[in-house]
């Protein structure tokens, strides 16, 4: 049932169903997220291109040395001058077995490197600009309260700090405990918990099932709906 880069990932679906059952994405998928983050790291030093990790992996980093094991995705900003100096370097990720892509919404512009072509565990990388109080990447309109989330002293990102994330050092900015309370409220120490419906401890295996929302059993969409809906209830304003 582990999902491997020949494979596609655990959908989103599964994902879900994972952190609401479990409280946690699958191991396998937070393996990937990690060779994503190493790998990723390794092509921007080579190319001395300065990039620091945000969001997400910036709490792992920090609190957990870990992938947050709710995480589903990894996160990285470089600075707006040097995006294209990434958007330069695909060949290396192809190279290593990466999927690379350049991604520009409405209100948002990122490149996305996924584990493989069929396996697209991702990785966003994200280019900062300063906007005169602050730096952030250009996001607009509904994205406005991450954009507030997400922004950065220009002096915490100029001189970098570091911490570990399983057996790699990742470039982190200064002052990161005072962003992770900003965007994770004054308990952001303390992972969620996700044990007050006691729930069945997770087992991973083979075995382990997915279970489906849009199966063909009634049974188990029912079941599908009623644990997705009170784990929601109960989780959902604390989930980051
Ligand atoms: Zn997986």
């Amino acid at each position: 049932m582990y999902c491997n880069v020949n494979t596609e990932k655990c959908s989103d679906r599964d994902h879900y169903m994972y952190k609401f059952l479990y409280g946690n994405s699958p191991p396998c998928c937070r393996s990937h997220l990690y060779t994503l983050l190493k790998n990723t790291g390794e092509i921007l030093s080579g190319a001395n291109i300065k990039y620091w990790i945000i969001a997400g992996s910036l709490l792992g980093a920090v609190r957990d040395n870990d992938i947050v094991k709710t995480d589903f995705d990894v996160d990285m900003g470089v600075f707006e001058e040097d995006f294209d100096g990434v958007l330069n370097l695909a060949d290396k990720f192809i190279e290593r077995g990466f999927g690379f892509e350049r991604q520009i919404g409405i209100s948002f512009l990122k490149i996305v490197v996924t584990r493989s072509e069929k396996n697209k565990n991702w990785l966003d990388i994200f280019p900062y600009r300063n906007y005169g109080n602050g730096m952030c990447f250009p996001v607009a309109g509904t994205h406005k309260k991450y954009e507030e989330r997400l922004g950065f002293d220009e002096k915490d990102i100029i001189n970098l700090d570091e911490a570990r994330i399983r057996d790699c050092y990742f470039p982190i900015p200064k002052n990161a405990y005072i962003y992770m309370k900003n965007m994770y409220g004054p308990d952001w120490r303390t992972p969620l918990q996700f044990d007050t419906l006691n729930l069945e401890p997770p087992v991973y295996s083979d075995d382990t099932p997915h279970i489906n929302g849009d199966s063909k059993d009634p049974e188990e969409r029912r079941r599908w709906a009623k644990i997705f809906l009170k784990v929601r209830k109960h989780n959902f304003k604390k989930l980051h």
